[in-house]
């Protein structure tokens, strides 16, 4: 019986590792990348307007990606005082493991 939990939350921090990386490739790191275009547009000289869109783009990529940016056993954003948390061991709201040691 202790060996089904053990292994039921390594699993669960394996398949949140896993959620972590795919919002990260999808949404964070495309949404982080519009960011820096729209502050750089002025030295590339884009449009004002196509700054702002791609501003909202990024912004719109990046609160996609923490809406479905949650712990898989509370179903809450990990967070980290006020902020959220994009590399927990544990969640902060129900402290399930969310990093296993050895795990990547
Ligand atoms: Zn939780």
């Amino acid at each position: 019986m202790a060996t089904s939990g053990v292994d039921y939350m390594r699993e669960r921090a394996v398949a949140f590792q896993a959620l972590r990386k795919r919002l990260t490739a999808r949404y964070f790191v495309p949404g982080m990348a519009l960011f820096l275009i729209a502050i750089a547009g002025s030295l590339l000289a884009i449009p004002e307007s196509v700054q702002i869109v791609v501003f909202l783009v990024g912004f719109i990529l990046m609160t996609v990606g923490a809406i479905k940016y949650r712990c898989p056993s509370c179903d809450r954003t990990p967070r980290d005082g006020d902020g959220i948390d994009f590399n927990p061991k544990s969640c902060g709201n129900c402290g399930a493991i969310l990093r296993w040691p050895n795990e990547v």
